[in-house]
């Protein structure tokens, strides 16, 4: 086995280049072009929910299936993103996630890295460095591209059950929360043949894991390793939901794929992952970074499942309520989370009026974003283009520049 590219030392190393390039006392460079509104700081938690392929129509959808509309609709910030990526043509899951995760647009399939395939600090990794606790919780497979691109890097997409494994072994991350164990089938029974291993690492890294004997990095700094506790059952995830918790949890939730749509299997659903993780990683006196992906909305738009996708944009909503009455426990938490809903990309082609799909693929259409908490009128400040349709356009990257600013103040801007 070759050496991992971006192991822990190699991340503690790329922190100090970026520590020491920063101007003389640690204030950042101005940025070019019109004044912004600075980055706020005290900002202590930053909670990132993307539903991965909902365009304008599936969000409006899903209000309306709502009845009294959803969580986001109390938001006090509304904008449209543009998802374009580097080259032409619509983007996916891994240029868009890693536009959001590092700030930088980079071409189709790359996870964390620029289009010429150089490493991209991530939010995670920032967060990270700055001392905060961070978490992924996503309704698919932790290895898929929108959690692969906030856990690690790779030239392509296909690596992500390498980035998976690279980021159990090696990263700093405290909370990843997915689905696709591999011996479960997609109703949460057991497989007499396990199926794939990607979503735990690969089978080397699920048995180690298993076994107790995965060698974890130093996760919080104090020179001793901070090993995985390896959550596989529902009964222990959802117990993970209350009372003290393991300091680092990686958890598969028992099924194949994705995490139910409903209540039926007893398999945990997305807003009791969220509640879990949030369990796990809302100790750390620096506050913490969250991604909360509703990963299967994306599926089904690409098979046209209207209904299907209304139940997965509900699940996906559900997980935000968690979020937000995690939020609204305390006014402390209340006045220290950002929280900001949107999507990496359209598919489908989803027409507001009648919900009929135009077309099985991504769109280069604009997504909803929804804020809530401080900055997030510094996220409208930084909408600087206009579509000719929903106003105010806020550019994918320049958005996850901003997180990347916001949750780790001392780095440089990224450009
Ligand atoms: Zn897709």
């Amino acid at each position: 086995m070759t050496r991992p590219p971006f192991s822990a030392a190699v991340l503690a190393a790329a922190a100090a280049v970026l520590l020491a390039q920063s101007v003389p006392g640690g204030a950042p460079r101005a940025p070019r072009g019109p004044a912004l509104p600075p980055v706020p700081a005290g900002v202590r938690n930053v909670v990132l929910c993307i539903a991965d392929g909902a365009g304008f129509a599936h969000f409006a959808a899903a209000e309306r299936r709502a009845g009294h509309g959803r969580p986001w609709d109390r938001f006090p910030v509304r904008l449209a993103v543009g998802t374009a990526p580097a080259g032409a043509g619509p983007t996916d899951s891994a240029a868009a996630a890693t536009a959001l995760a590092t700030g930088v647009k980079t071409r189709r399939g790359a996870l964390g890295v620029s289009p010429a395939g150089a490493y991209l600090p991530n939010l995670l990794e920032r967060a990270e460095a700055a001392g905060r606790a961070t978490g992924i919780v996503t309704s698919v497979a932790p290895d898929d591209a929108t959690p692969a691109a906030f856990l690690g890097h790779a030239p392509h997409r296909s690596e992500g059950a390498r980035v998976l494994a690279d980021a159990l072994r090696h990263g700093a991350v405290d909370a990843i929360f997915g689905a696709g164990h591999p011996e479960f089938d997609e109703a949460g029974r057991p497989l007499r043949r396990p199926g794939p291993y990607g979503p735990a690492g690969g089978r080397r890294t699920f048995e180690d894991l298993r076994a107790g004997r995965l060698a974890a990095a130093d996760a919080d700094g104090d020179g001793v390793p901070d090993p995985w506790t390896f959550v596989e059952t529902s009964s222990r995830i959802l117990a993970l939901g209350e009372g003290p918790a393991p300091k680092r949890v990686f958890a598969l939730a028992p099924a194949a794929k994705s995490l139910p749509a409903g209540p039926a299997t007893g398999v945990p659903r997305l807003a009791e992952m969220v509640r879990a993780a949030l369990n796990v990683i809302d100790g750390d006196p620096e506050g913490f970074v969250l991604v909360v992906e509703g990963g299967a909305v994306d599926g089904a738009s690409h098979r046209g499942q209207t209904e299907r996708m209304l139940a997965e944009m509900a699940e996906f909503a559900a997980a935000v309520e968690a979020v937000l009455a995690w939020r609204d426990a305390s006014p402390e938490r209340a006045a220290a989370t950002l929280v900001v809903v949107t999507a990496d990309h359209e598919t489908g082609g989803l027409s507001e009026a009648d919900l009929t799909w135009s077309t099985d693929r991504h769109t280069d259409a604009p997504v909803p974003l929804f804020a809530a908490g401080p900055g997030a009128e510094e996220i409208r400040a930084r909408a600087t283009g206009r579509d000719p349709r929903r106003g105010p356009l806020l550019d994918n990257a320049a958005l996850g520049a901003f997180l990347n600013r916001l949750v780790a103040p001392r780095f440089p801007p990224l450009h």
